[in-house]
């Protein structure tokens, strides 16, 4: 089989279990956006993926991100999808970051917000970020506030000019349930929201668990291996 017709017949795949977790959970498939994890994949998938009706791409590591952002728009000049970041940001990575990212969803302390607004702002842009919470017991080293401190980062961010609250972001633990980690993080979502309106993304689910992430209100699911395949082990970035 092609690359192509690979790409193909795992987003149909993707595509069918996202609508069938819509159906059981009695959702309308339209609210739950497919974001390509593309990491350690070539541009030529991202473009692949592009011309299939994806319009959503991620990346976590900056370095990489910057290249196949060029390296995308070299070979699709036409196609614009919006550019995810889901690693941890450094706050020397800001000023990068913000240059390409439509939205950050790994905000996870008040330095971070300050950064990337800033650096938004220079540049002349609105950036969406996504409050990162930790659904872990203790940290892990994944990053995301405690879901405490969630609603105060959050207000803290909305008044950052040159960002945008658009809402949280989860990964679920390595232990435990993740249905309960999931419906934890609705409850946080739901808190922010009620201060901000329009926060209403919810990313939850990857390729092992998009389907409770569904269940407990996700509105955005972030998928790597069941779209592109198994990442190379010496790539696995650290999260
Ligand atoms: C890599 C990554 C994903 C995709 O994970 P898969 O299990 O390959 O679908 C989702 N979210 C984040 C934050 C990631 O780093």
């Amino acid at each position: 089989m092609s690359r192509s017709d690979e790409l193909k017949a795992a987003l149909a795949s993707v595509r069918a279990r996202i609508a069938a977790a819509c159906v059981a959970a009695d959702r309308d498939p339209g609210d739950v956006t497919l974001l390509a994890v593309t990491k350690t994949w070539p541009a030529g998938d991202v473009v692949e993926l592009l011309a299939l009706g994806v319009t959503d791409v991620g990346e976590n590591r900056d370095q990489e991100a910057v290249e196949k952002v060029a390296a995308v728009h070299e070979l699709a000049a036409d196609a614009s999808p919006r550019w995810h970041f889901v690693g941890q940001v450094q706050r020397r990575k800001a000023r990068s970051v913000a240059g390409y990212a439509d939205v950050v969803h790994s905000l996870d302390r008040p330095e971070l917000a300050d950064a990337l607004g800033r650096a938004a702002t220079a540049a002349g842009r609105v950036l969406a970020v996504l409050v990162q919470v930790s659904l872990e017991a203790a940290t892990d080293g994944r990053g995301g506030v405690a879901p405490d401190g969630a609603r105060a980062l959050a207000d803290h961010a909305a008044g950052v000019s040159g960002l945008r609250v658009a809402g949280v972001m989860a990964v679920a633990p390595r232990q435990g349930d993740p249905a309960a980690a999931f419906a934890r993080l609705r409850e946080v979502a739901l808190d922010i929201r009620a201060g901000h309106p329009d926060a209403g993304v919810i990313s939850a689910g990857m390729s092992g668990d998009l389907e409770a992430a569904i269940a407990h209100g996700a509105t955005l699911v972030r998928v790597g291996t069941a779209l592109l395949g198994t990442r190379p082990l010496v790539s696995e970035p650290a999260r």
